[in-house]
């Protein structure tokens, strides 16, 4: 009988991860289906290791939201068993390494098929805000994977869910909404041929929800503060010895159709360790451009100063007041952008707003031929 492949892994060869079944016939049923993962635990109950080996059992893995130590990068380590990999990097940032990266701009979503882990991490952006946005960039492009080969599925990887949600809020997005798109965000991702594995810490409303949502809730140490509420029933089937004291590769699975398994995984050789610097690890060494300023509630941003511009100079005839009713602006804000991009360009052979971005027309002046004098 053939060996069973997992993207250029051999299945058998991957660290075990065994269940012994407490109630019913509980098991990760193959890795076959799109599901959500949620591990609840205290730090350094091994969370990230279990989600790691969850992730090792799909051909493809994204390792979306790193934590700040840029665990993520493990998969890059000698000790990995995947050799694949693309890192992904905010715009104006380059690498020196022998990965192959990519600006998140210019992602697209075969770039993250074709390989077999695509890692992101905190060291690549300039910022929260950048990073944010990345993961945006990211998780928009899933939402165009239609249709995808039986078991052909991809694995995200999310770290402190909770640190996500509040980096969102620091965006001026209200945390009731914030959380009420990461529960949509993870429901939807397996209509796209994806799993999700989450790992939440607090027992706030938000992880109720998003366990609720899960097909496999999985359980480390909870150390002091026990189960959550609804999760009480689980002392009747495990003493809460086990729950406050469960050891790193110890684990309790509780499935949606109520089966309850005991788990064990081993350690991960990979996995980073407490206080290693990876960057300096693997050798990568992070080159910061000038960062994108993003727009905020009463300002433009760059990114909008290039679709101004770009929007005039394909516009023909051209009209700033036509083009600020298209944006929903004033014709003077057009107008200042404009004189803005014009005037760097005169003064410095580039606009520099335009160049943030990587545009092509950062050496494009715009202007009007009917009134050449602007310029
Ligand atoms: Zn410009």
């Amino acid at each position: 009988m053939p060996r069973r492949m997992v993207g250029s892994r051999f299945y058998k060869e991957m660290p075990p991860i065994t269940i012994k079944p407490v109630r019913w016939n509980a098991s990760f049923r193959g890795f076959k289906r799109p599901s959500v993962y949620s591990i609840c635990g205290i730090k350094d109950s091994g969370k990230s290791m279990l989600n790691e080996a969850l992730a090792l059992r799909h051909p493809m893995i994204l390792d979306l939201m790193a934590s700040r130590d840029n665990e993520s990068l493990c998969w890059l380590r000698d000790t990995s068993p995947i050799d694949d990999a693309l890192l992904i990097v905010g715009d104006n940032v380059d690498l020196d390494c022998s990965w192959d990266y990519k600006h998140v701009s210019d992602v697209t979503l075969h770039d993250i098929l074709s390989h077999e882990v695509t890692v992101t991490c905190n060291s690549f952006y300039h910022n929260d805000a950048e990073k944010f946005r990345g993961v945006q960039v990211l998780t928009n492009l899933l939402y165009g994977r239609l249709g995808w080969r039986a078991g052909h599925l991809l694995f995200i990887i999310i770290r402190e869910s909770n640190s996500f949600l509040y980096s969102r809020t620091k965006q001026g997005i209200k945390m009731k909404d914030a959380k009420a798109d990461f529960i949509f965000f993870t429901r939807e991702l397996r209509h796209f041929g994806c799993s999700v594995g989450i790992d939440l810490l607090r027992w706030t409303g938000t992880d109720r929800d998003l366990r609720d949502n899960s097909e496999f809730t999985i359980f480390k140490q909870v150390g002091s503060k026990g189960l959550p509420t609804d999760k009480k029933y689980l002392y009747s089937y495990f003493h809460p010895f086990v729950f406050a004291q469960m050891r790193p590769w110890q684990f309790v699975l509780e499935r949606a159709d109520g089966s309850l398994g005991w788990g064990r995984c081993p350690n991960l050789k990979f996995h980073k360790e407490e206080g290693v610097n990876l960057l300096a690890e693997l050798g990568i060494t992070v080159e910061m451009g000038a960062m994108v300023i993003e727009a905020t509630m009463n300002k433009l941003g760059d990114r909008e100063h290039e679709d101004i511009v770009k929007s005039y100079i394909d516009m023909d005839p051209k009209s700033m007041a036509k083009l600020g009713k298209i944006k929903h602006l004033s014709s003077s804000t057009i107008s200042s952008h404009i004189a803005k991009h014009n005037r760097e360009i005169k003064k410095f052979g580039k606009c520099g707003i335009c160049d943030r971005v990587g545009s092509p027309i950062s050496k494009t002046p715009a202007f009007n031929p009917r009134f050449t004098n602007r310029l």
